[in-house]
Formats: structure tokens, sequence, C-alpha cells
């Protein structure tokens, strides 16, 4: 079953797409019949995904050839739905054939509305970094705070007072869900 939350988005996503002239009403039809899904929820680097069905090495994907767009589902809260709206946007801009991120593609991807959006990737990556902690890598000295899922071991430092990080571990002051 695919995410209600899913279709809503692409609700959303597709007519501004057509406004700005980026497909046509076939490609529409076909954006509109691409499966939606989900990729892992402990994805940190990964926020989607466009999915292609294997062919021939070096052939050229078109429309036809996509399998899936699928978002991280911590995109789909309400906080983030600016975020997940311009994440399917961007895999859409994969879906119709531009498979690089070449200069084309970011002209394509600068063009859609929402300048806030457009800007939430790192935010979005810290959100998640911090939500899989389980340690916190601390500079003794300046005590800034590294959320991370493993120790540190002693085997860094602070970038700015060169004094090793310290681990302490999460624990009962984080959120699990
Ligand atoms: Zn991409
Ligand atoms: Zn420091």
């Amino acid at each position: 079953m695919t995410d209600e939350r899913l279709v809503k988005i692409r609700k959303l996503v597709i007519p501004v797409m057509r406004i700005l002239n980026l497909i046509n009403s076939e490609e529409e039809e076909k954006l509109n019949e691409i499966p939606l899904g989900l990729i892992r929820k402990n994805a940190t680097r990964m926020h989607a995904v466009c999915r292609f069905k294997p062919g021939p090495k070096g052939y050229s994907k078109s429309i036809n050839d996509v399998k899936e767009v699928a978002l991280h589902p911590e995109a789909l809260n309400d906080e983030w739905l600016h975020y997940a709206k311009f994440l399917m946007f961007h895999e859409y801009l994969h879906a119709i054939g531009n498979i690089r991120h070449d200069s084309v593609f970011r002209e394509l991807e600068s063009l859609w509305p929402d300048e806030n959006a457009k800007k939430s990737g790192k935010e979005f990556g810290r959100f998640l970094r911090n939500k899989s902690a389980r340690w916190l890598w601390t500079c003794p000295k300046c005590n800034k705070q590294h959320p991370r899922t493993r120790k540190s071991n002693g085997r860094y430092l602070c970038r700015k007072c060169k004094v090793t990080l310290v681990d302490s571990s999460v624990g009962q002051t984080h959120h699990t869900r």
C-alpha cells in the first residue's frame, strides 16, 4: 500500500512541474503511475531515490524505465513536508530523463519555487543524525558536541581546539520511537 502522504505530495508536485513546463501531459500521466515508496528509516545520507529497472550498461534511461521513487519516511512528517515536496521534485527530474547531477539538472532543480525547501538538505541531514545518535562526541575545551551512532574511542580531535573528543552515551536523554 502506498503511504497516503506520498500521494498527497505527488498531487502537489506534479501540477507545479506542469506550470513550469517541465513535463507534457503524457509525462504527467507517466509520473502519476510511478510507484512511490519509502527508503529505510535509519538512512542518514540518502534522503530520497529514483530507482530504475536494470538495463544494459550505458543505455539511456527514460521515464519508462523507472521502477520507483522513494522518500525518507522522516521527511513525510509535517515539519519537513516542504522539503519532501522538493525531494520528490528532484527525483521526478531524474525520472523524466535527467540522470546526472550536471549543470542542466541543477538549473532545472533551481526552478522549484520554494527557496527554503531548496536549502533544507543540510538541516534535514543534521536532524537525521541527531535522531539516530547513540553517542555524543564532546570537546572538553569548547564543549562542542557531535551526535554520532558510534563511539569515537579517542580517534578524533576537535577541529578548532585540537583536543581529543570525549564519548558520552546519549542514553536516557534521547527520545526513541
Ligand atoms: Zn539526485
Ligand atoms: Zn573544541
